[in-house]
Order: C-alpha cells, then structure tokens, then sequence
C-alpha cells in the first residue's frame, strides 16, 4: 500500500517510495502493544525468587542459561520496533540500576494491556499518557517520602540488599557469602566528593576461574593478573615489591627496514652476539638500578633479559593487558614508562606483596597492599563455564545494587510491597483528579499490582487471594507487607530482610511509563521496503 494525495481529477501524487507501507490508526496501535505485550510475557516467569531459568541457544548452537532479564533480551532476536523499544527499557534499566530488569519490562507490558481496555472504551490515548504521567510523578513524590535509611545499620542492610538482589538465581546458593564479598568491594573503593558518595565499579575488577567451587571464590585487596611470571628462576613472591609499569618490548630493537649484516669472520659473529647481549644487560641494569624489582611488561620480554632479571631476583610479567596496567598503575601508584631511560625510583610504585599462586590448574599474580589501594579484585570460581558466567552475571547485579544502596543511602520493601502501596495510594490520589485521567490513573495503580501478582504465580501460589490478603494488609496500614514467597500468603518484607535499592524501585516505574506512553503515541507506522527484500509487514504482523 502506498499513501498518495489526490488531487481534483488528477494523478494520485506518492510521497513514499514503492514498496513502503504505512499501518495507521487502532491497527498500528494494538499491534505494537501486542508485540510489546509479548515480550514482556516471554520474561515474566523469571521474576522473583522463585523465577524460573531461560536457556538460550544462539544460531551457532552456543547456550547462556540465566534468569536475567536484561541478558535474555539481549539474546534474543528481536525484529518488531515496538518490542525493540521495551528491550530499550531492560537496556536503561541495567545501565543505571543494574537490576530490575524484568520489573521493568513486565511493569510496561501491564501498562500497555490496561490501556487498551482504555481505548476501547474511548479513552484518547493523549489522555492516557497524561494520566500515566500524573501517576508516574505522584508515585516518585510517595516513593520518596518512604525510603529507608541504610546508614544507620550499613553493612547488614547493604548486605540484605545483595542478598534480595540474587535470591532466585542460581548464585542463591551462596549469596551470603557472595553478598559479603559485594559489601566489602564497594565500601572498599567507594569515596565521597562534596558530600556526594561515588563508586566507581571499574575499581573493581572481576576475573573468571573455571574450576573450584563458587565458595572458593575471594576478594582481594589489591589486582589480580591473570598471567605467571616469565620465568621460573624469578622469586614466586615478593614483599614491599617496588613496580615498575613498562609499556614498550624489553628487547634488542628492530630495524624497521630490513637490513643485512654480513658478517665474515667468527669474531665478528661473536661481538655481534655480545653487542645485542649488552644491550640487554644495559636495560635490566637500568631497572634493577631505579630499584625496581617487580617489572609488569605490556610488551614481550627477551629471552635473555628474562635470564638477567632472574639473576636479579626480579619478578617480571610479559604481555599484560593494557587495562592491567592502568588499573596498577592507579593502585600502585607506577607511572607507566615508555622509555626505560626514563625510568627512575618516582616512576616505581608501590605493594606490600607480589605473589604468584596457583590457582585451578593454572598460576595468577597476585599484588596486595596496593599503596593507594583504591582497587579490589574478585576472583570468582565455580564448576563450568555456565556456573562461572551466571555467577558473573548474578555478581555484577549485586554489586552494581549494593554500590546504588550505597551512593544513594536509601532503600524500599520489595516482595511487591512498595508496589502494592503504591497500588492503593494512587487509587486515593485518583478520586481527586477525575475525569478521564482518573480512569488512566486507575489502570495505572492497578498495573502496578502486576509484580506482587507474577511473584505469587510463579511462586504457584494462587494470584488473586493473595492480592486480596495484600490489599487487605495495605488496608490496615501494614505498608512493608509483600508476598511471601516460600510459605504463601503475606508478610513484613522488612522484617524478612528483602530491600532492594530505592533507586531500583523509581527507575523502573519511570521508565516502564515512558516507554509505554511512548508506544501509546503512535498511531501510524511507516516502513521501507526490508533491505533483505522479505515481506517485513507480514513479520510484524501490520
Ligand atoms: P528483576 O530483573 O526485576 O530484578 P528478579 O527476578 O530479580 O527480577 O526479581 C525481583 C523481584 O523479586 C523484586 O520485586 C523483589 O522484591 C522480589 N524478591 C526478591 N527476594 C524476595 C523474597 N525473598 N520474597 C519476596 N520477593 C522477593
Ligand atoms: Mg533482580
């Protein structure tokens, strides 16, 4: 189909190249929501504690296993512009919270189901995304009178938060002992500037060891290379290790044009050969004289230099990555040097230990006591390459939540609990906005009881008596009660521990809101002709 204009009696005029076709109207709109609706729905069993895994297989037969909303999303391939635009949601949701991925998602696909019972009662759905934003704002302004100080009992409440951030996931398991090692991380690294507390997670750093158990996972004051020194002559451990960082080659330079020596008789040969190995001895002589006797290389390292700094006792490490070396060069204190003329005793820095040690079946380095140690490494382990990965991926969301907790000072009840209150504060708030507003805020608060419901669905407890035990609770005042997901029925989410950072909380009922008042607006697709020549509108079902 082609949109054209006609004219009095003359040729239809087309604007849009041949092939483009354009969807308008309630058909573009309720497809959209559908295809939105869908991929919420493809989540929604993940949710809460007793959420259930995705396998994942990709077209080269690779498999992820995981319960992350964000990482699911990722994963599968998704076509429909309007459902790419709720992965957006997981996207933005994981970026600045690093959980809540699936409240998020399943929260829009809810607003968008309401709000087409809306519009086929003849709600416009202008007045849908005014009302969806006056709910919106209401909630954040309720939100932040209800948060709960963290500060005053820190450690055990960053601690709960970690712990609520990975029930559910394969990590559960452990998640004390996971929590314990997310808590100490960030109050490790974070600072505070101007009154501000500010973490910055790329202190620290998390390497992957296949192999061992998940317990034998540990923090490490300090970095972890994965690398074995270069040479087995070299002392396996070094205290008040003085660092030396190097970024170029420790080797005889090469010509950059190719260049031939003849050479005629055995002396020459010989003095040759001595040349090239005074050279070397020249630039481990340098080192060792700066008072270096830790070397980390991002470069190779010569043979026979490797031998020379074995004789003098320094410990050296070839081919590090270049983000090991700024990540030490922060800790220690080294500056990185070019140049080894330039290297002097300022240009060092500083550790209490160097040490390597066998880790799995294969040797780390590990360099503790860093001087301005405001870096921390986490060397997790488990089983398979699955375990490792989801753990990684269980520990990046508690870490990422408890450094949130931790910047902002305040958390929120989940279980659906602050949802649930919410729930029935925006229901009060509508009766004094009404009109048709009063009907988008209605949908609005009703859509928020869809976490406390899918907690309880997939926890097979039966949906609609426990929101009815749930209002009830709200109704008399129980603010903190949520769905209790093990024994059925309701409970004090604060006094079974399960907070989760207020920030979590806002930013997925903002942006669920947006998103879906995004997707609301539209009324007319327009797509060009798909670049693979496939019928793109049958796909997405216009
Ligand atoms: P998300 O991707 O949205 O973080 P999760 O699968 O991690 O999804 O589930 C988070 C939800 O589970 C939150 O609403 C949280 O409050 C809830 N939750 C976590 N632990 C518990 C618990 N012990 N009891 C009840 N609800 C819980
Ligand atoms: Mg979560």
């Amino acid at each position: 189909m082609n949109s054209g204009a006609q004219g009095q009696g003359q040729a239809p005029i087309f604007i849009l190249k041949e092939g483009t076709s354009q969807t308008r109207g309630k058909t573009a709109q309720s497809n959209n929501i559908a295809a939105a609706k869908a991929v919420a729905n493809s989540v929604r069993s993940t949710l809460g504690p007793k959420g259930m895994d995705k396998m994942l297989v990709d077209s080269m037969g690779d498999v992820v296993i995981t319960n992350d909303g964000a990482t699911i999303l990722k994963e599968m391939d998704i076509e429909h512009p309007a459902a790419k635009m709720i992965i957006e949601v997981a996207k933005t949701q994981e970026q600045h919270c690093y959980d809540g991925t699936t409240t998020a998602v399943v929260l829009a696909g809810e607003l968008l189901k309401r709000s087409e019972d809306l519009i086929e009662q003849n709600v416009h759905p202008t007045v849908i995304c005014e009302g969806f934003r006056l709910a919106a704002e209401k909630a954040m302004d309720i939100l932040s009178e209800h948060g709960i100080d963290v500060n005053s009992e820190q450690s055990k409440m960053l601690n709960e938060v970690a712990k609520t951030a990975l029930t559910g996931k394969s990590a559960g398991a452990v998640r004390e002992f996971l929590s314990d090692i997310c808590v100490r991380a960030v109050i490790c690294v974070g600072g505070e500037e101007d009154g501000e507390r500010y973490v910055d997670l790329d202190d620290i750093k998390v390497q992957k060891k296949q192999g061992g158990s998940i317990r034998d996972s540990t923090l490490i004051d300090g970095i972890l290379l994965d690398k074995e020194r270069v040479h087995s002559g070299m002392p396996r451990s070094v205290t008040s290790a003085s660092i030396a960082l190097i970024n170029s080659a420790i080797e005889v330079k090469k010509t950059e044009v190719d260049a031939k020596i003849q050479i005629t008789n055995p002396n020459q040969l010989a003095s040759f050969l001595d040349e090239e190995e005074g050279y070397l001895k020249g630039l481990v002589e340098k080192i060792k004289s700066s008072g270096a006797n830790v070397v980390i290389c991002q470069k190779g390292i010569d043979d026979l230099a490797q031998h020379y700094m074995a004789k003098s006792g320094i410990f050296a490490v070839r081919r590090a990555k270049k983000s090991d070396m700024e990540a030490l060069s922060k800790a220690t204190g080294a500056s990185i040097i070019t140049n080894i003329d330039d290297l002097n005793s300022e240009e060092l820095g500083h550790a209490s230990k160097v040490e390597e040690k066998k880790i799995g079946d294969s040797d780390m380095i590990f360099i503790t006591g860093c001087e301005s140690a405001k870096s921390v490494s986490v060397l997790l382990r488990g089983g398979t390459e699955h375990v490792v990965d989801e753990i990684r991926r269980a520990f990046d969301d508690a870490v990422g939540v408890v450094s949130v907790a931790w910047e902002d000072g305040t958390v929120l009840t989940g279980g659906g609990s602050v949802l649930a209150a919410l729930s029935r504060d925006l229901r009060n708030f509508a009766e004094g906005v009404g009109g048709r507003e009063q009907m988008a805020i209605e949908a609005f608060a009703g859509a928020l009881e869809v976490i406390p419901r899918t907690l309880a669905e997939n926890a097979g407890l039966d949906p609609v008596n426990t929101i009815i035990d749930l209002r009830k609770a709200h109704a008399e005042g129980k603010r903190n009660f949520g769905v209790n997901v093990y024994e059925g029925g309701v409970k004090d989410m604060l006094a079974a521990n399960v907070v989760e950072p207020q920030r979590v909380v806002e930013q997925a009922i903002q942006s669920a809101t947006e998103t879906a008042t995004m997707i609301l607006r539209i009324d007319d697709v327009i797509s060009a002709k798909s670049a693979s020549g496939g019928d793109m509108d049958a796909m997405m079902g216009y």
